[in-house]
């Protein structure tokens, strides 16, 4: 099985895609610093900035549930699906080529 270069889709398809296709609310921005309610759970009212992403960083995090990684791996933590086939579907979703890795 081919390899997906990673590396390359971060660059294509961007964290701030991927928030907008699980509709994430931002409540704070601060830059390329945002903040919000976590896509991946549901969240009390005082949870409003549990979930912290850096645009810029390709990155995200949420103090509640300690979920972290890419823009892949929130969206196969939000499809419930493992990452390879998550970012499969993701650029299916996306009309994109999957970049693969051949040797
Ligand atoms: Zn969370």
């Amino acid at each position: 099985m081919p390899g997906i270069n990673f590396q390359k889709l971060r660059d294509e398809i961007s964290m701030e895609r991927v928030l907008e296709l699980l509709s994430f609310q931002g409540t704070r921005r601060q830059g390329n610093q945002w903040y919000g309610y976590c896509p991946l759970h549901e969240s009390e009212p005082k949870h409003r900035t549990a979930f912290s992403v850096n645009l810029a960083m390709h990155c995200y995090y949420c103090h509640k549930c300690k979920s972290c990684g890419d823009q892949f791996t929130l969206w196969a933590q939000a499809t419930r699906t493992p990452i390879r086939q998550a970012t499969i579907n993701l650029c299916y979703q996306l009309r994109q080529d999957v970049p693969w890795i051949r040797r």
